[in-house]
């Protein structure tokens, strides 16, 4: 079509019609808008063979580095940062739960921090699982990595009611024989003693908590995986359907942007350091060799990628959408 006098002239019209732009006094007297506060939801969604698993966000803490990592500078953590192109000012851990749908079960794969968040920006757990489709009632399993509170804080609310109702609870048996121990507790540094309270108060109501060891399919599915170190019953989960395979793997690394590009990095949370770094790099090797897509506790939302040897480390691939559901 070409362009006609009668079109330029109808243009014209339309230009003259704009009214006349507010001049920069009249923005200054309007009130200055305020940026909407909060982030999305919080919940997605993939498939592992014919079990559906999804990522349930419970928001972040944001943590200063000095001190975050025992064996690195801080200018050596400010350079992993920036390399990937993330601010150097501080370091944020997030949260991330699984729900892993079988078709005849709803298993939690650990619970967040319910109503013990430990900052503004976490404590959305429960509204991110119900806007998923969820509630607590339907939840037939609950299966704990380990006994850090940002892991079984969503069990049990501040006034003693227990969330979960009808879920039957599992836990590694060499993370409850060091918790649960009276004398280890005793000895303790003031330090460590809220920790081992925590856990008497979380467990010590549920009447039959079912102690699981490494290498069992401790719920249709899901098999135990040793990962100590992190905590001495420290345990990662292989999750699979037919051929699909897919680990979570807890707290192996915190965020895996600092500790899975450096695996001998020691996190100021690993129990036993050195043992965390073999775990680390046992269950990163296999992951990468085999090809077994990753979920991380401490990872970037929604926390579920590929990841592959890379010089030292290991290089992740967080592109979960292509999976989507
Ligand atoms: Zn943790």
């Amino acid at each position: 079509m070409t362009i006609s006098r009668r079109h330029m002239l109808a243009a014209g019209a339309a230009v003259a019609a704009i009214p006349s732009l507010p001049t920069a006094s009249a923005f200054a007297q309007q009130a200055a808008p305020t940026a909407p506060s909060g982030q999305s939801p919080g919940w997605f969604r993939h498939k592992v063979g014919d079990i559906t698993v999804t990522a349930i966000g419970d928001g972040f803490v944001q943590r200063p580095l000095e001190g975050f990592v025992r064996n690195a500078s801080v200018a050596d953590v400010q350079k992993a940062l920036t390399d990937q192109g993330l601010s150097p000012a501080h370091i944020r851990v997030p949260y991330t739960s699984l729900v892993v749908s079988t078709g005849s079960r709803v298993i939690l794969l650990d619970t967040g921090n319910g109503q013990f968040a430990p900052g503004a920006n976490s404590g959305q757990w429960m509204s991110n699982f119900r806007a998923a489709g969820f509630t607590p009632e339907a939840v037939t399993d609950v299966v704990i990595s380990h006994f850090h509170g940002d892991h079984i804080n969503g069990l049990r609310n501040k006034d003693g009611e227990q969330v979960f109702k009808k879920a039957q609870v599992l836990a590694p048996e060499a993370e409850w024989a060091f918790w649960m121990d009276d004398a280890r507790m005793n000895n303790a540094p003031d330090a460590m003693k809220g920790a081992f309270q925590n856990a008497r108060r979380v467990f010590a109501p549920i009447k039959d908590v079912t102690r699981f060891d490494w290498d069992k399919e401790v719920v249709p599915g899901i098999t135990s995986v040793r990962a100590d170190g992190h905590s001495p019953g420290h345990t990662a989960f292989l999750i699979a359907s037919g051929n699909a395979r897919m680990m979570y793997v807890a707290d192996i690394t915190n965020t895996p942007i600092l500790f899975a590009r450096n695996p001998e990095w020691q996190v100021m949370f690993d129990m036993d350091a050195q043992k965390a770094i073999e775990a680390r790099k046992r269950i990163l090797d296999m992951a990468s060799a085999d090809k077994i897509r990753c979920a991380f506790y401490h990872g970037p939302f929604p926390a579920v990628g590929q990841v592959a040897r890379d010089g030292a480390g290991y290089r992740l691939d967080m592109l979960p959408w292509q999976d989507a559901l």
